[in-house]
C-alpha cells in the first residue's frame, strides 16, 4: 500500500505597520512619493547616524501581541543582524533576536476564513494555530532592475515591519489560508496594519515539509517564498506538498533549499540551497537602549477592540441574528460597523442584517462598490427595512426602491413617494381583488376545498398580479382564507 504523507507548515508573517514615522527616524512612512524622497542620514545608513526610536511602532506590536494572547516581555532588546544586501545600507537590520517583545500565543481560525470550497471540510475545526514569537524589526529598501541598470529606493528602507513567527502547527494548504484570513482580519481590526498582500503590507514565506504516516521525525524543511495574495500561498503550499510527495515516493531525497513561486506556472522553482544555517552574527545594538514595555502597556490594553470571534458573538445575543450572519458580518470590520451603526436603533435588526448580506453586498461586488463607498447609508437601509416592516410597501416594492436608492442615493421615502408606491392595505379593495381572483380558478378553489391547503399560494399569487404588486401580502392572505372558509 502507498505510504500516506503528512505535511508540516509553518509561516513567517512580516506585516507593515500603520504608523505615520519611520522605525528608527523622522522620515514619514506614506505611498506615493517619489523615489528616494523620504530618506535621512538614518534610514539612508550613513555611519554615525543614531536611531531613536518610534514607541508607536512598540505600541502596536504589543497590542497585535495581546489581540494574540501572547505573553508580552517587560523588558525586550534589539540587536544587529548582519549581512550584506544591496536594499540594505548599514549591511545590518535592526531586529530582535533572543529578545522579541511578544512569545507564545496564536492566531483562532474560523469556519468562514477558510476557502470558500473548503469550509465543508474543515479538518479540525475552532483550531488555534499557535505562535512562536511576534517581533519588531525594520524594512529594507526596494530594488528595482531596469534594462541595463538597476535602482533602489529607499523610501521604504527603516519602516516599521512586524514579524510573526508560527509554529510547525498548519497541516494544508487551505489552514494556511485560513490562518492568513483570520490574522489579516484581527490586524485590520487594531487598525495596526491594513495588511493587504496585494500592496506588499503582508508578506508571507512558508515552511513546508512532508513525512511519512507513523514516523515522528520532519522531513526536510523546504522554503518557499514570493507570493502575493492568500490564494497564492493556499496555491503555492499544495503544489509543494505534492512535489515533495513525489520526489520520495519514487525513492528520492530533498536538499533543504529555498524555492520560489511562479503565479504564472503555478510551480515553485528552486531559488537556491541552503548549505548551512546563516550565521549572521546577532549581537545589541548598542545604539539602542532595552525597552520597558510596562511604561506604555496600560494605554496599549485600552486600545484592544473588540475582536471579530467576540464582535460575532455579540451580535447573535444583541440583534437575534443568526451565528452564520455575525461571522459574515463580523469577518469584515467596516460592513460590522456599517451594520451596527443602524442596528441599535432599528425596528427588526435580522431584517436590516438580511438586506446588508443578500441586496446590499450583491449590489455593491455587481457595481465594484466597496461599503465605505456604500451609496446608501445603514440609516436609509434601515429606513426601508422599517416601511416593510411597517406595511407601508410590500417585500417586491422594497426591491425596486433598493435599486432606485443604490443608483440615486435617494431616501426610501423620497423614493416611494416620487414612484407612488404604497402598499395597498384597504381591505374592501383587496377583498373585491380577491373575489375576482376566486371567480377566475375554481380549480384551485376546489383543491383548497379538498384539503390541498397549499393551493392558496397560488391564488394569494393571482391577487398580486392583479394588484400589480402593490397589495399587502398579509391582508391577501387573512381575507382569501376568509373567504374559502
Ligand atoms: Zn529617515
Ligand atoms: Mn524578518
Amino acid at each position: 500500500m502507498a505510504t500516506r504523507y503528512i505535511p508540516t507548515i509553518g509561516l513567517e508573517v512580516h506585516v507593515q505597520l500603520k504608523t505615520r514615522s519611520k522605525m528608527f527616524c523622522g522620515c514619514p512612512v506614506e505611498y506615493g512619493a517619489g523615489p528616494n524622497e523620504h530618506t535621512c542620514p538614518v534610514c539612508l545608513g550613513y555611519p554615525g547616524a543614531l536611531p531613536v526610536m518610534n514607541e508607536e511602532a512598540l505600541r502596536m506590536t504589543a497590542l497585535t501581541g495581546l489581540m494574540l494572547n501572547c505573553q508580552i516581555a517587560d523588558v525586550c532588546k534589539f540587536d544587529r543582524k548582519n549581512y550584506f544586501y544591496p536594499d540594505m545600507p548599514k549591511n545590518y537590520q535592526i531586529s530582535q533576536y533572543d529578545i522579541p517583545l511578544c512569545l507564545g500565543g496564536g492566531v483562532p481560525l474560523h469556519d468562514l476564513a477558510y476557502p470558500k470550497d473548503a469550509q465543508k471540510t474543515i479538518a479540525t475545526p475552532n483550531k488555534v494555530v499557535a505562535l512562536t514569537r511576534i517581533h519588531l524589526e525594520e524594512d529594507v529598501a526596494k530594488s528595482f532592475h531596469h534594462e541595463n541598470s538597476s535602482a533602489i529606493d529607499f523610501n521604504r528602507a527603516g519602516t516599521p515591519l512586524m514579524e510573526l513567527v508560527s509554529e510547525p502547527d498548519i497541516n494544508s494548504p487551505e489552514e494556511a489560508f485560513a490562518y492568513l484570513t483570520a490574522l489579516q482580519q484581527i490586524l485590520v481590526y487594531g487598525d495596526v496594519s491594513d495588511a493587504d498582500m496585494d500592496k506588499g503590507q503582508m508578506r508571507c514565506d512558508c515552511n513546508v515539509s512532508v513525512r511519512a504516516e507513523g514516523t515522528d521525525q520532519l522531513g526536510t524543511k523546504i522554503e518557499i517564498k514570493n507570493m502575493n495574495s492568500i490564494s497564492g500561498v493556499r496555491k503555492a503550499i499544495a503544489f509543494e506538498i505534492q512535489r515533495q510527495i513525489e520526489i520520495l515516493s519514487a525513492g528520492g531525497s530533498l536538499p533543504q533549499e529555498t524555492r520560489r513561486w511562479d503565479d504564472a506556472t503555478g510551480q515553485t522553482n528552486l531559488m537556491r540551497i541552503k548549505e548551512s544555517a546563516h550565521d549572521y552574527r546577532y549581537f545589541p545594538d548598542p545604539d539602542l537602549l532595552p525597552v520597558d514595555s510596562r511604561v506604555f502597556m496600560e494605554e496599549v490594553r485600552k486600545r484592544r477592540p473588540e475582536l471579530p470571534a467576540e464582535k460575532r458573538e455579540r451580535f447573535v445575543a444583541s440583534y437575534g441574528i443568526t451565528p452564520y450572519d455575525a461571522s459574515v458580518l463580523a469577518s469584515d470590520r467596516a460592513l460590522a460597523t456599517y451594520f451596527e451603526s443602524a442596528a441599535k436603533t432599528s425596528v427588526k435588526p435580522k431584517a436590516l442584517s438580511n438586506w446588508i448580506l443578500n441586496e446590499l453586498q450583491s449590489a455593491m461586488s455587481n457595481s465594484g462598490t466597496k461599503i465605505e463607498d456604500c451609496p446608501i447609508s445603514a440609516s436609509q437601509l434601515d429606513e426601508l427595512v422599517s416601511l416593510v416592516e411597517q406595511g407601508a410597501i410590500n417585500g417586491k416594492q422594497a426591491k425596486d426602491v433598493f435599486a432606485e436608492m443604490f443608483a440615486t442615493r435617494k431616501s426610501a421615502g423620497t423614493v416611494v413617494e416620487e414612484k407612488g408606491l404604497k402598499q395597498e392595505s384597504d381591505l374592501g379593495a383587496i377583498e373585491a381583488l380577491c373575489q375576482q381572483s376566486i371567480a377566475a380558478n375554481p380549480k384551485a378553489v376546489d383543491e383548497y376545498r379538498a384539503g390541498k391547503t397549499g393551493s392558496i399560494n397560488f391564488l394569494k399569487g393571482q391577487v398580486m398580479k392583479l394588484s400589480q404588486g402593490k397589495a399587502n401580502p398579509a391582508l391577501i392572505g387573512d381575507i382569501l382564507a376568509r373567504l374559502l372558509g
